[in-house]
């Protein structure tokens, strides 16, 4: 099934609830500033490192930081993309530059530019006589050569750019951990180091120092791009934000400029801690901590990962066989090695079920999702009955189910909003209540889940509203509904107004901004609500 969300990463920090008030060693200037000075400045502890924190009072939509990025590139493992703009390439479709590498066609927009194939580069590409490792008869065995090419990258920055390539390796780099990943290290060494000084003979590059910018890009770089792009960038300042499972800021990217723009979601105090989500935030606790110690290389102690319920939630918790009304929860969320008990403690004492067994029955589940065709409603409303007495009805695995419902009911075949019955629509909006009730505990304010699933909450109020109309409903009645529509839709908009406008998340804010206009006609004939 798809994501509907895009996981962004970041800097990682070792970070906890009682490491988060360790006094700062030392202050760093913000470098975003203002009339009346820097909205944030950058504290260091030995446990976190540096990390932002505000300085002013800021509510939901205040822009933290906006800033171009140091260096931008393919991400890894992606597929063979055009070097000047990224845009995924199949064999038939693609031309040549003069440096031997893929591009899109021979007046790419991204040719010669800074952020795109530069002509630094495509010296440097032809120079080595880099593309002989490229068979375009086999794009599949195509793909590891761009692996080094952010690096690459990175490395010329050297010459070109001094600046920038002192801040860039300023950033953490977390080699001593990583060394000590076989897999992780050796793959790097591979596909990146040997292909730099051996490959491409580039041998004024130390090992150690590819070595360190890999470790920098896994640790620091943002997934970013628009419709399907695989890139990945790293930024001069916003690396600086923590990770929390709950984070008080949202980001976009600029399609055009790669432009990063990060916003505050919620209300920030003055002191306060600047933190994004490095894991995707509708997982449980055990596959956040997983992701975030494989791939960012630290254990998150947040308050979220701390609390069984994962703050009331019950994201992880499974509903007892024993009692039927307990919830089966870990005993303790931070050791994956721990028991899982009922917290129906007076019906069912004793009663457990292994980290193990658990992971068992969680893959055995989430195969079966995974087979489910994205579109199909049928299957995945079966799927939800057939589970209602295993999984808590929020359970992470339940939300992703829910969350595709919430948009597939009024926007696919067959069940286009004016055709749904009003059981059908009732159905959406009970399921946009239960979902928006999670995120607003686990992405509160101003995030994209929240104001997608507004928008879609919208729909139904509204057609089952215009119904009850044409059947007579007083107008009290009436106005009181329409309150409601209004409320979601004024949310949404401004929300989503906020994504690049050639995103699906924009085009939505784009019709919730029309649906308002329409709203208010209504109040015309009606008088305020
Ligand atoms: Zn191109
Ligand atoms: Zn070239
Ligand atoms: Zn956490
Ligand atoms: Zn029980």
């Amino acid at each position: 099934m798809s994501k509907h969300s895009r996981r962004k990463k970041g800097k990682s920090a070792r970070r906890s609830q009682s490491q988060s008030t360790t006094s700062s060693e030392n202050f760093e200037e913000g470098f975003d500033v203002t009339d009346d000075g820097p909205i944030f400045e950058v504290k260091t502890s030995k446990v976190m490192g540096r990390y932002m924190v505000s300085r002013k009072n800021l509510k939901p939509g205040d822009v933290i930081l906006s800033e171009a990025p140091l260096v931008i590139g393919p991400c890894t493992g992606c597929k063979v993309q055009c070097l000047g703009c990224y845009k995924t390439l199949e064999s038939s479709f693609c031309t040549k530059c003069t440096c031997g590498w893929p591009l899109c066609s021979p007046k790419c927009k991204g040719l010669g530019k800074r952020f795109g194939h530069s002509q630094v580069e495509c010296a440097v590409l032809k120079a080595t006589k880099s593309s002989k490792f490229l068979n375009y008869d086999n794009f599949e065995e195509m793909r590891p050569n761009f692996n080094a090419i952010v690096p690459l990258r990175c490395l010329l920055l050297k010459e070109t750019d001094a600046r920038s390539y002192q801040h860039l390796m300023t950033m953490e780099t977390h080699n001593e951990i990583r060394r000590n990943i076989p897999e992780l290290w050796q793959t790097n060494q591979r596909t990146v180091v040997d292909k730099i000084r051996i490959d491409w003979g580039l041998r004024e590059y130390s090992q150690e120092e590819i070595h360190s910018v890999c470790g920098i890009l896994e640790v620091n770089s943002f997934e970013i791009g628009q419709q399907g792009v695989n890139i990945r960038g790293l930024y001069p300042s916003a690396f600086l934000m923590s990770h929390d499972c709950v984070p008080n800021t949202n980001h976009i990217d600029e399609e055009s400029t790669f432009r990063l723009t990060v916003r505050a979601s919620t209300r920030i105090e003055p002191g306060e801690m600047i933190t994004l989500s490095y894991a995707y935030t509708l997982q449980s606790t055990l596959k956040r901590r997983e992701h975030l110690l494989e791939n960012k290389f630290f254990e998150c102690q947040c308050r979220r990962c701390s609390d069984p319920t994962e703050l009331g939630t019950f994201t992880s918790a499974l509903i007892c066989p024993k009692c039927k009304d307990g919830f089966v929860l870990s005993s303790n969320p931070l050791d994956p090695e721990a028991d899982w008990t009922c917290s129906n403690y007076n019906k069912c004492p004793g009663y457990k079920i292994s980290a193990k067994s658990m992971q068992l029955l969680l893959d055995k589940i989430t195969q079966e999702v995974d087979n489910i065709d994205c579109n199909d409603v049928i299957t995945m409303e079966t799927f939800l009955k057939k589970y209602r007495n295993v999984l808590h009805p929020t359970h992470y695995i339940n939300l992703s189910v829910k969350l595709s419902l919430s948009q597939l009911y009024g926007r696919i075949n067959g069940f286009l909003i004016d055709e749904l019955s009003d059981e059908v629509l009732t159905r959406k909006l009970e399921i946009c209540e239960e979902i928006i009730k999670v995120f607003n505990v686990i992405e509160p304010g101003f995030t994209r889940l929240r104001g997608v699933t507004l928008y879609e909450m919208h729909a139904p109020l509204m057609v089952l509203l215009t119904r009850q109309f044409e059947r007579h409903c007083t107008k009290s009645e009436l106005r009181s509904k329409l309150k409601k529509v209004l409320k979601c839709l004024e949310e949404a908009s401004v929300i989503l107004g906020y994504e690049p406008e050639s995103s699906p998340e924009g085009m939505m804010g784009v019709a919730a901004k029309d649906a308002l206009v329409k709203i208010r006609d209504w109040e015309k004939i009606l008088g305020r609500f």
